[in-house]
């Protein structure tokens, strides 16, 4: 392995740029020559590749976003191309690639893999709806960063003595609501995962209104419903006026946790190694504290274990 690429592709994820600047020093330390290529999928079909080197990649560590910007490309999704991309990375010598992104980018690195080049993919997603991995890149950041919106609401919230709707994101994976709320000691978190029944939500604040207790608030992942909608639907039950924040796209951006720094930065310096060892059409992931990799097709058709007990904790914690 004499050249590689690394690209960030899907949704951009604060400590992308930690696992550029691991995989770029990492390669440069193994005397691979790393190029990086623009704009995710889209910058490899137009060929926007240059070469990287150790200054390129210096005062990035602790930046959210991506130094190589992100994309969502349609046209890579077609055999066309396709062909496109794999006739750049011919004229550029380029023979590995780490692809760092959500599981759309994912399926586009299998793709090039069974093409004949090696591929590595690192996630980098503030989802963490990647069933593989206990952890993906970004997402402890996007906890706490709604964590911190969370202890603002709340003292805005005690004054009023207010009930708060939080809608976080997460379409199909609620784990940032989890967490969040379990960290934020939410009185209701409200997951796609699990069915939630409103009037079990309504008793639990009349009866907080009964205690003069002095803030409610509810998390809720987009996923599950609208704010809006729950907003009427408990004040037409309880009479109770809830306030609706959107936390929208605060979630997205953000220095990097030390915890996402440390993830990116083992992942990249991991996917280095892989392609040293010419492997291919593989995924790294975090289990118990270990990098694991695991073949891409089988890390997509993992089931999704949702964290069920951290889930019944915050209920019992929030009687
Ligand atoms: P994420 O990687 O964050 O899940 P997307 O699902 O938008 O984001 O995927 C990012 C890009 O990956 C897409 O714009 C497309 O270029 C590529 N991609 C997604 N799905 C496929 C697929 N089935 N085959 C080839 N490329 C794909």
């Amino acid at each position: 392995m004499r050249r590689i690429g690394v690209l960030t592709s899907g949704g951009d994820a604060p400590g992308m740029n930690a696992a550029i600047r691991a995989v770029v020093r990492a390669g440069i330390y193994n005397n691979i020559q790393v190029m990086g290529i623009a704009r995710g999928y889209a910058g490899l079909i137009n060929g926007e590749i240059k070469e990287m080197d150790l200054a390129s990649v210096g005062d990035i560590i602790h930046r959210g976003g991506t130094i190589l910007k992100t994309a969502r490309c349609e046209e890579f999704k077609t055999d066309a191309g396709r062909e496109k991309a794999l006739n750049v990375l011919e004229v550029f010598g380029i023979d590995g690639l780490v692809v760092i992104g959500g599981d759309g980018s994912f399926m586009g690195a299998q793709k090039l893999s069974h093409a004949g080049i090696k591929t590595i993919g690192i996630p980098g997603t503030i989802d963490n709806d990647l069933s593989y991995t206990d952890y993906t890149i970004g997402f402890d950041t996007a906890v706490n960063t709604v964590l911190d919106a969370v202890s603002k609401i709340r003292d805005t919230s005690t004054s009023h003595e207010r009930i708060s709707i939080i809608e976080v994101m997460g379409r199909h994976c609620g784990d940032i609501a989890l967490y969040a709320g379990l960290a934020g000691g939410a009185e209701s978190v409200l997951v796609p995962e699990e069915e939630f029944d409103i009037d079990d939500i309504c008793k639990k604040l009349i009866q907080g209104k009964a205690r003069r207790k002095l803030h409610h608030i509810i998390m809720l992942a987009e996923g599950t419903g609208d704010a809006l909608e729950l907003k009427k639907e408990i004040f037409n039950k309880t009479g109770i006026e809830a306030r609706v924040t959107v936390l929208g796209y605060i979630q997205r951006g953000g220095s990097p946790t030390a915890f996402d720094r440390i993830l990116a930065s083992r992942m990249g310096a991991r996917a280095v190694e892989l392609l040293m060892e010419e492997k291919s059409g593989r995924v790294i992931g975090i289990k118990k504290n270990e990098l694991i990799d695991m073949d891409i097709d089988e890390a997509l058709s993992a089931n999704r274990e949702f964290h069920k007990e951290m889930y019944e904790l915050t209920k019992i914690l929030s009687i």
